[in-house]
């Protein structure tokens, strides 16, 4: 029993990052009294990200001073269910977010869209090579429910409001020049043009090209010139200043859901925000249709319940779920039997590359870079190739990025150079400025064996069972990893003026998911969106099957792992979603799809 009961609210909102501040402001101006619960601290570009104290690389990129505690909550981990779970004590693999504007502050900013074969990828390998195409027994491969038609104006929206730069590849239909010519067809024009690139992804755009590929610059929420957003938010233009990644921007230059959403809506008579309130469960009714709103520990750590008549969650994808199996929100999913939803098609991110050093005659100056800057080629993605003649689903983009040449994580030396003493400090200095790499920024299928439950035996600060991932990387991917690390190779050897290249794949054969190198900050799935209750936790609109009243935003929507980066597409969702809401759900409360 809650110690303290408030007064109800129309929309209780878990969490202010990039979903939660866009749904408080849409459903605030929609006239509903929106409480924004957040577990961390306020802050704002304006007074905590200031260079030069923000340019501390041990401090945000090293000890984490932007992300998430896991001394109050983490994670166990393990890569199959033949083993026992352990806690991770330490980030590593991924950077979740805590305080004003989450995971949305260090993010690097580089914004994409899915493609209309993501959202209907199932469909696509089917209408392509047939049924049998999809080995069901290894990949539960899925549509979204929603095709990429139905969620442009919502992309283009999102676009918008976090500025972003590119070229567009394909202009209501017509394919230009310059852009990713595999993109669906955009209503509109990118709002801000594309970044100015640095030598080396220059050199890769232009290797790429050799080979008869179509090398774009990868879309950015670095700003490329002031922007104002439909908000009325003002943005001013990136200095490439290179603490991005891991940092917050204190020139307003990076979108950021403070700047973009928060500003213009924290004085708004509806919008409510509470900070140090961690949310322990959402509360149901007794008949267990719906949620009556949400128990939270307040900043002495009183529990107090907040009734509400909506709830939404938008605490990351990993939270999300682990919330809804905390609180017993749908059913979930069992391995064994392979029912239940709630936890399954947990995916993530598959990486390979090649680091490339150049010789004398190139400087790429790494110290200026910034979170989406590079190039990209899209020729591998989902549905752009014929994977009956290369063997896997999925794909990913191939990509040149020059993000930071920070003194504690840039430290280029060739393959055989000793990791410490006089000559790897010589290697440093003489290549310090002639590093650059290809990338591939793979798919992930989600498989029957990787998903998210609850741990038996670790619980977190607050006495609850931590979230358990059982992850490794399913053997399509593996496949996908190893060819598109040899074309990363063929890319970095037309790069033109090469001394080394030194060849590197997370998901080689034989190597399990390791949980602490970073790879990415793109966990997907474990609530997932579509339109049979047996294979989803969310309808088509983001809804909850089993308890209408309860919205679901962020990346545990995916179904499985695009090749691209995630919140464009969670964005994209999140703006569906609350249309929905705005123009139906909230006129008359009800299931927005029959079960
Ligand atoms: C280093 C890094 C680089 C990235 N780069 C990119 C990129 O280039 N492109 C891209 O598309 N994506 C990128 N991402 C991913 C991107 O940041 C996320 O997709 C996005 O921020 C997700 O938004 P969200 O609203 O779902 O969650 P978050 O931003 O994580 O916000 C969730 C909020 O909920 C709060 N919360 C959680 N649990 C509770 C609870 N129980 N009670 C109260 N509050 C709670 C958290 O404190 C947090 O503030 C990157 C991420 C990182 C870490
Ligand atoms: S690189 Fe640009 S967007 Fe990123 S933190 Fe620096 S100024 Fe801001």
């Amino acid at each position: 029993m809650a110690a303290r009961t408030l007064p109800k609210t129309d929309v209780v909102i878990i969490g202010s990052g990039w979903t939660g501040l866009a749904a408080a402001y849409e459903l605030a101006q929609a006239g509903q009294r929106c409480v924004v619960l957040e577990r961390g601290k306020p802050r704002h570009d304006a007074t905590s990200f200031a260079g030069p104290e923000e340019h501390d690389d041990l401090k945000y990129a090293h000890q984490y001073g932007h992300m998430m505690d896991v001394r109050e909550q983490t994670l166990t981990f393990r890569n199959n269910s033949d083993q026992t779970a352990l806690p991770m004590r330490r980030l590593g693999s991924f950077l979740p977010g805590q305080g004003l504007g989450g995971a949305g502050i260090h993010w690097n900013g580089q914004s994409w869209r899915p493609l209309p074969a993501d959202l209907e990828m199932r469909s696509h390998y089917v209408e392509r090579y047939g049924e049998q195409f999809l080995d069901d027994d290894d990949m539960t491969v899925q549509d979204w429910g929603v095709s990429y038609d139905e969620l442009e104006p919502f992309l283009d929206f999102y676009e918008k409001v976090a500025g972003i730069g590119g070229n567009a590849g394909n202009l209501n239909g017509e394919i230009r020049d310059g852009g990713n010519p595999f993109e669906g067809p955009r209503s509109e024009d990118y709002p801000n043009p594309a970044m100015k690139q640095p030598v080396a992804t220059t050199l890769f755009a232009e290797g790429a090209a050799e080979l008869g590929y179509k090398p774009f610059p990868i879309p950015s929420a670095n700003m490329t010139r002031a922007y104002e957003n439909p908000y009325g938010a003002q943005l001013h233009p990136c200095t490439y200043c290179g603490f991005c990644e891991r940092f917050g921007c204190g020139y307003y230059a990076k979108a950021d859901p403070i700047i973009c959403i928060y500003d213009r809506i924290r004085d708004h008579e509806n919008f409510e925000i509470r900070f140090n309130s961690w949310v322990m469960r959402v509360d149901k009714s007794s008949d267990g249709k719906t949620a009556t709103g949400v128990t939270y520990l307040d900043e002495d750590g009183r529990e107090v319940f907040q009734p509400a008549d909506i709830v939404c969650m938008n605490a990351y994808g990993l939270w999300n779920v682990h919330l809804m199996l905390v609180s017993g929100l749908g059913t979930p999913y069992d391995p064994q039997s392979r029912t239940g939803t709630v936890g399954r098609n947990y995916a993530y991110q598959t990486l390979a590359g090649a680091n490339v050093l150049f010789d004398e005659e190139i400087i790429t100056n790494p110290f200026m870079g910034a979170g989406a800057l590079g190039m990209a080629i899209d020729e591998f993605n989902t549905g752009n190739y014929d994977a009956a003649e290369l063997g896997f689903v999925g794909g990913g983009y191939i990509g040149s990025t020059q993000t930071n040449g920070r003194p504690i994580g840039h430290q280029p030396t060739p393959p055989d150079t000793p990791a410490y003493g006089a000559e790897w400090k010589r290697a440093v200095r003489e290549y310090y400025s002639r590093s650059g790499g290809v990338l591939l920024h793979g798919s992930s299928v989600a498989s029957p064996n990787n998903y998210l439950d609850l741990d038996p035996t670790y619980v977190d600060a607050f006495g609850r069972p931590l979230l358990r991932m059982t992850f490794d990387f399913p053997e399509n991917d593996r496949r996908m990893a190893q060819w598109g690390q040899a074309r990363a190779r063929e890319i970095a050897e037309a790069m033109g003026h090469v001394e080394t290249i030194a060849d590197w794949n997370r998901a080689a054969p034989g190597q399990s998911y390791s949980i602490v190198p970073y790879q990415t900050t793109h966990n997907t799935g474990g609530a997932v969106i579509g339109t049979d209750p047996a294979t989803s936790v969310v309808n088509r609109y983001g809804q909850m099957w089993d308890h209408h009243n309860v919205f679901v935003f962020g990346a545990c929507l995916f179904p499985q792992n695009l090749g691209y980066n995630p919140t464009g597409p969670l964005m994209g969702l999140a703006y569906w979603t609350l249309h929905y809401m705005k123009t139906d759900y909230l006129e008359n409360p009800r299931p927005l799809m029959d079960a």
